[in-house]
């Protein structure tokens, strides 16, 4: 293991980071930030998860513990996480200074360091969060091929995959404004929706969606960003990921129908996207990098541009994605959430390296703390769809007409096609490998209400 943060064997007088079930141990180190209130203002705090809790590490430098590291001490006076987005190379020297303070066997002598091993911890349960850096901007791709591939067969069964998708990392300017971190409600969007296919002289209407969804998606943060005009080489493409967090694009499919042709998604996504407010970090993630799966015989070559040996051999990550559905219903009686599906990230078609280098390729400018979004990531089998619309499709009838959704049956009888007011949809994630810590993403969760009357 050439990074000794990640050695296994660690743990931390933070007794519930040594669970191994837990998404937290000493090896993760995932950066968050809080609102923290004090002389009667509040204030942005940043912090680490670690077990159950988040360390505050505003506090640490407000205590002096990092003035021997000058950098390190200037970077965590900058609002968010910011100051390491744009250092990278920091990142390694504040993770080793955090580790010396957690680690189970660091000496807890004088009462200063005793005394802000407790003032310095707080439940991750009961603090609300903020964003990890300030996002300014959001692209959104579409790299699961199997996401659209059964996407596409919905509309085009014969041809399900555009031409152009072998080719280029597809993607669209999402919206920055509408994205909040997990426990945020989502109100259920209302938006202009097509005439009925059985009267289409009808005419369009105009009211709350029927057709909501989530999608299933890993975000990831950029770090340093790059100059207007100087496009990333993909041999340098890897530096730009700070780390990654989970995504829930919902989705109105009703208003997409409606307004996607000619210019693309437009209302039916930018009402609201969850992140989990937890980044793991690229350092975190280096175990579960991954050789991308080789693309089946026949299948176009990228480009130049978007070819890297580096990226092929570790360009992808091993992480497993789950979602869960909680109703109101299961809530009532006591009931946990249900997993619909469950993917993994490593299936994707095209890698975070690409798809940086595709969107620079023409000089566009990313910035510190962008967030690209991965698309929905589904796998090849039916129980690893990422939305609704996939889970729930049944394919074509005998006469090529699309058969009647199939809807997801729940532990308390209830369905769903889509989803209903009262709904919660949690995502969760974790990385696992043989001599390794296992690491998780925490939760990114939102619960529908109802359309604004
Ligand atoms: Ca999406």
């Amino acid at each position: 293991m050439p990074n000794p943060t990640l050695d296994p064997n660690l743990k931390s007088w933070v007794e519930s980071a040594n669970d191994p079930a837990c998404d937290f141990p000493i090896q993760n180190l995932a950066l968050g930030a809080f609102e923290a209130q004090h002389d009667g203002h509040s204030h942005g705090h940043l912090c680490v998860a670690i077990g159950d809790q988040l360390l505050d590490v505003s506090m640490l430098a407000e205590a002096g513990y990092f003035t021997e590291q000058e950098r390190i001490d200037q970077a965590l006076y900058a609002p968010y996480w910011t100051g390491f987005t744009q250092q990278p190379e920091l990142m390694a020297g504040l993770r080793e200074r955090l580790q010396e303070f957690l680690r189970a066997d660091a000496p807890s002598g004088g009462q200063a360091t005793r005394r802000l091993r407790t003032k310095a911890l707080r439940p991750i349960s009961e603090t609300p969060m903020l964003p990890p850096v300030p996002i300014f901007n959001y692209t959104d791709f579409y790299a699961s091929v199997h996401h659209a591939t059964t996407v596409g067969a919905m509309f085009r069964p014969d041809n399900p995959l555009l031409p152009n998708y072998k080719h280029v990392p597809i993607g669209y300017h999402g919206r920055a404004s509408s994205i909040v971190v997990s426990g945020t409600p989502i109100r259920r969007p209302a938006g202009q929706q097509s005439p009925p296919d059985a009267d289409p002289k009808a005419g369009p209407s105009f009211g709350p969606c029927k057709l909501l969804d989530y999608e299933l998606e890993l975000g990831c943060l950029i770090g340093p960003g790059n100059d207007l005009g100087e496009p990333v080489a993909i041999s340098e493409a890897r530096r730009q990921i700070f780390g990654l967090c989970l995504l829930n694009d919902w989705s109105a499919r009703d208003i997409q129908k409606w307004e996607y042709q000619p210019l693309g998604p437009f209302l039916a996504k930018n009402f609201a996207s969850t992140i989990s407010p937890l980044v793991v970090t690229a350092d975190a993630l280096e175990p579960f990098r991954r050789a991308v799966e080789p693309r089946p015989e026949g299948d176009p070559r990228p480009l130049p541009y978007l070819s890297d040996e580096e990226d092929q051999r570790s360009g992808a990550f091993d992480i497993t994605l789950e979602v869960h559905l909680l109703t109101e219903e299961m809530e009532k009686r006591g009931m946990g959430p249900a997993r619909l599906s469950r993917g993994n990230a490593k299936d994707l078609y095209w890698t975070f390296a690409q798809m940086i280098a595709h969107h620079t390729s023409n000089g566009c400018n990313l910035q510190p703390g962008d967030l690209l979004g991965s698309g929905t990531i589904s796998g090849t089998s039916p129980d690893s769809r990422g939305c609704l619309l996939e889970l729930t499709w049944d394919g074509a009838g005998p006469d090529g007409k699309p058969k009647p959704r199939r809807p997801v049956q729940l532990p308390t009888g209830e369905t769903r096609t889509f989803l209903q007011d009262g709904d919660t949809v949690i995502f969760r994630a974790f990385c696992e490998r043989e001599g390794c810590r296992r690491i998780g993403f925490g939760d990114c969760r939102g619960k529908i209400i109802p359309a604004k009357a």
